[in-house]
């Protein structure tokens, strides 16, 4: 059972070196227990989070501990009636290929509604994300401007796309002018500017005409800089993630902006509010039965960006945190 745990805290980036490859016995279900042998396993911007001490919304990882991941798994041997050899389940059973469960953590998923990596992204945690943070905090109504960053992520390229169905223009930031082309062009966002372009306040600026009423902050850093002046009275902004700030070991040089901050949230009394997904865990049926639909009727389309082999976690996972990735990242360590 190979197994990559947390060696050592990292500072800044994760190096190769705070993470190590274990290899463990295969291990049998106890009374009650199945055996789960993980097929996909996704990869997440807050598992940087979960690699640092101190207080969070989540307990971290300990050094030694398997490093923390949601999974879609298939049941090999059972001693529990619910969930029979086969059956695919979605769980937290992190970066190893083996794990046992006693059922109450894991969740059955239906093959037969979509593909079963699709429990990891756009019917999982992320979809619920995007579904949850934009329609219960973002509320966008028809023809307003709906902003969102990591456009062409996970989580970002459904918020753009569920932002159209309520009748909304959607813009996307993203990393590149090839992600920005997808975005467009296949996500259907009306417009995608690049973060890296150099003048990345004055293209924003031309692709929101009349400023933006949601902006669904996924980044932070220069990204969050230039949305700030456009956000127009009465907006809101769902603070989703800071992805841009993960890695940082101290607070950047500069003036104090704080007072501009403050003072456009004054005047142009916009709502800011923080959320964890989980925060909605009441609409979980909700979002899946409509995001199904919605996946299912083609009006909300989705990307997937596959890497094979635990092995390879590592280095798809410090990608992540730097952009390489271009859609849901998820590991294959197993065949379906
Ligand atoms: P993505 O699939 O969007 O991948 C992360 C993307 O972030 C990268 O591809 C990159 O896209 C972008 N990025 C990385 N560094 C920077 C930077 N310095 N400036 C601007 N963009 C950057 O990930 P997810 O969709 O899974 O997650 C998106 C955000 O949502 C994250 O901040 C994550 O922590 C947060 N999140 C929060 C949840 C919650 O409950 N609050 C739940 C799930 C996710 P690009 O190349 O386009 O810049």
């Amino acid at each position: 059972n190979r197994q990559i745990v947390l060696a050592a805290r990292p500072s800044g980036a994760p190096k190769n070196s705070d993470f190590a490859l274990k290899e463990t016995p295969i291990p049998s279900p106890g009374a009650g227990q199945i055996l789960l042998r993980t097929i996909h396993l996704s990869l997440d911007p807050y598992m940087r989070g979960r690699m640092n001490d101190g207080p969070s919304y989540a307990k971290p990882v300990q050094i030694g501990d398997v490093m923390t991941g949601a999974v879609v798994a298939e049941v090999m041997e059972s001693d529990n009636p619910d969930f029979p050899t086969g059956t695919i389940v979605e769980g937290r059973t992190g970066w190893q290929e083996y794990s046992l469960s006693d059922g109450s953590d894991v969740r059955r998923i239906d093959p037969s509604l979509a593909p079963i990596s699709t429990a990891l992204g756009v019917l999982g945690m992320p979809g619920m994300t995007a579904y949850t943070g934009l329609l219960t905090i973002g509320q966008p109504k028809a023809g307003e401007t709906v902003a969102v960053a990591a456009a062409s992520g996970a989580v970002g390229g459904l918020v753009g796309q569920i932002a159209k169905i309520k009748g909304a223009r959607a813009v996307g930031i993203a990393g590149s002018r090839e992600k920005c082309d997808f975005v467009v062009n296949e996500l259907g966002f009306d417009a995608c500017v690049s973060h890296r372009d150099q003048d990345l306040a004055g293209s924003l600026k031309g692709a929101c005409p009349s400023g933006i009423d949601v902006y669904f902050e996924n980044v932070g850093g220069p990204v969050f800089g230039a949305v700030l002046p456009l956000m127009n009275e009465f907006s809101r902004m769902p603070v989703c993630g800071l992805i841009a700030h993960y890695n940082a070991t101290s607070l950047p040089e500069g003036p104090d902006r704080l007072p501009i901050l403050m003072r456009q949230i004054l005047t142009k009394r916009i709502l800011v509010r923080g959320f964890i997904v989980w925060d909605f865990a009441e609409q979980e049926q909700q979002f899946l039965t409509e995001m199904a639909g919605w996946v299912r009727d083609g009006s909300i389309k989705y990307k997937e960006d596959f890497v094979d082999g635990l092995e390879n976690a590592v280095a798809a996972f410090q990608g992540l945190l730097e952009g390489r990735n271009f859609g849901k990242l998820i590991v294959r360590v197993g065949a379906e």
